[in-house]
């Protein structure tokens, strides 16, 4: 399962800053999650419950940062929403489109204690 491994790459990533913050423990992560990364988020959510288990982010509390795909028209440079890799322009109908926004995957911010 993909989501168990990203899963298992916040935890540790976050135990590391805190670690660098010499901190006991996490008492919140904040996490961007862009809706074209191609993360299940309930699967994410289980995952990560089962990560976090005796680590600092045992008793952490998870906030969730949705960002919405966009693109832009490489042909009319028209900027649009979009919740699907695959596009083409809304105004022009241009199969040069690119993502802009929405395949991120990071931590945003974690609160130590
Ligand atoms: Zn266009």
């Amino acid at each position: 399962m993909h989501e168990l491994s990203i899963a298992q790459s916040i935890v540790d990533l976050a135990e590391e800053q805190a670690r660098n913050h010499q901190a006991q423990c996490i008492e919140e992560l904040e996490l961007e999650i862009g809706s074209l990364a191609g993360i299940e988020i309930s699967a994410l959510e289980f995952a990560l419950e089962s990560c976090v288990k005796g680590t600092m982010l045992e008793n952490a509390r998870i906030v969730r940062q949705d960002i919405s795909g966009e693109g832009r028209c490489g042909d009319c440079e028209t900027p649009f929403f979009t919740d699907t890799l695959l596009n083409t322009c809304p105004a022009c109908g241009s199969y040069m489109v690119k993502i802009t926004r929405g395949k991120e995957l990071r931590i945003k911010s974690i609160v130590v204690k």
